[in-house]
């Protein structure tokens, strides 16, 4: 439920107002916009009599939201969230970034190399697996804390901000001076783990599953708000379909469509959307102009080498040409 307050109400009728609602078991989320302020009901509503609320001489409308997500939902939080990260980089609200970097964290020598060619060619955030989920217990599994070792180093050298993938709890304290924790397609409806990260004050960048649909994507991040993390990335990344000509789908109408149903920022990983290098362009260019807030690209040193998902992967001048690109339709595309 939203209670829609008029304009010239005063802070204490709202503190009235909202420490009644709380006395109701009901948490409030007060979304403060430049022409509107609303309150925002978390909990048991049936018992809320609307048309009492309706008569305060405070309130200008009082709606019911069918929608199972609360925190996420744009009607809750009508402006566009901006996830704030060091050094004044921002995501959402007409801030584009791109995160690049390769599949897999290989060796420091790898790391600090990508870091430096990615950085100059505009990204501000380095992506790099340390935690691998593979569909083969036999497949490179990543270098796991030696990874994300490595990836501080990169960080040291370069000052890029970083974003790795966790896979379980138990490896949160490794996680300290990552700037994004990744959770990715296998792990978006892992409860437990979305409980404990939304206990943190992080940035936490949210894949979209393999066969979710985009009111679970949603319910997900959901997990992460209610528990109070506020920044929260969402991530379209190619579902299953019955094409098998591309690794995934890209389910391009899922920017535009998130973002009407949600006030998150969304970026698009047209790597493993495809798994096909060539693709990575067309399909960068096609999630700006649909309206994304970013970009997480896979980029190697020597793609035909790489340990992981190589296919997929650009080189440096591929990246450099794909962001340039980019950049130049931005001030086109429907932000
Ligand atoms: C990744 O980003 O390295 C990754 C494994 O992605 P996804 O979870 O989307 O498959
Ligand atoms: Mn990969």
């Amino acid at each position: 439920m939203i209670i829609i307050l008029k304009k010239d109400f005063e802070e204490r009728q709202m503190t009235n107002l909202t420490d009644w609602l709380k006395s109701n078991r009901l948490d409030v989320h007060v979304s403060k916009g430049v022409n509107q302020t609303i309150l925002g009901l978390v909990g048991d509503t049936s018992t809320v009599d609307i048309d009492l609320i309706r008569g305060l001489d405070i309130v200008e409308d009082v709606k019911r939201i069918q929608e199972p997500f609360k925190n996420a939902n744009r009607k809750f939080h009508p402006a566009d969230t901006i996830v704030e990260l060091p050094g004044g980089i921002k995501i959402g609200g007409g801030n584009f970034q791109f995160m690049a970097g390769p599949c897999s964290v290989e060796s420091v020598e790898q790391i600090c190399l990508i870091a430096r060619k990615v950085k100059e060619s505009g990204a501000n955030i380095l992506r790099g697996g340390a935690f691998k989920p593979r569909t083969s217990p036999y497949a490179f599994q990543g270098l796991r804390d030696q990874g994300i070792e490595f990836l501080l180093e990169a960080k040291r050298q370069t000052g890029l901000l970083l974003v790795t993938e966790i896979m379980d709890a138990s490896q949160l304290p490794l996680f300290k001076e990552i700037d994004i924790i990744q959770v990715g397609a296998r792990n978006m409806q892992n409860f437990e783990l979305l409980k404990e990260l939304s206990h943190l004050r992080k940035p936490i960048l949210l894949k979209r599953g393999l066969a979710n649909t985009l009111e679970e994507l949603l319910m997900s991040a959901e997990y992460l708000l209610a528990g109070g993390n506020e920044q929260v990335i969402l991530c379209e990344r190619g579902i299953r379909t019955f094409e098998t000509a591309t690794r995934n789908t890209l389910d391009i109408s899922a920017v535009p469509m998130l973002k009407f149903m949600s006030h998150l920022p969304v970026i698009v990983d047209p790597s493993h959307a495809t798994g096909i290098a060539r693709l990575v362009k067309p399909l960068s260019l096609a999630s700006a102009a649909a309206g994304a807030d970013g970009l997480i690209i896979e980029v190697h040193n020597n793609p035909p080498c790489a340990l992981c998902d190589g296919k997929q992967s650009l080189t440096f001048e591929t990246f450099n040409e794909v962001a340039t690109a980019v950049r130049n339709i931005l001030p086109h595309c429907c932000r």
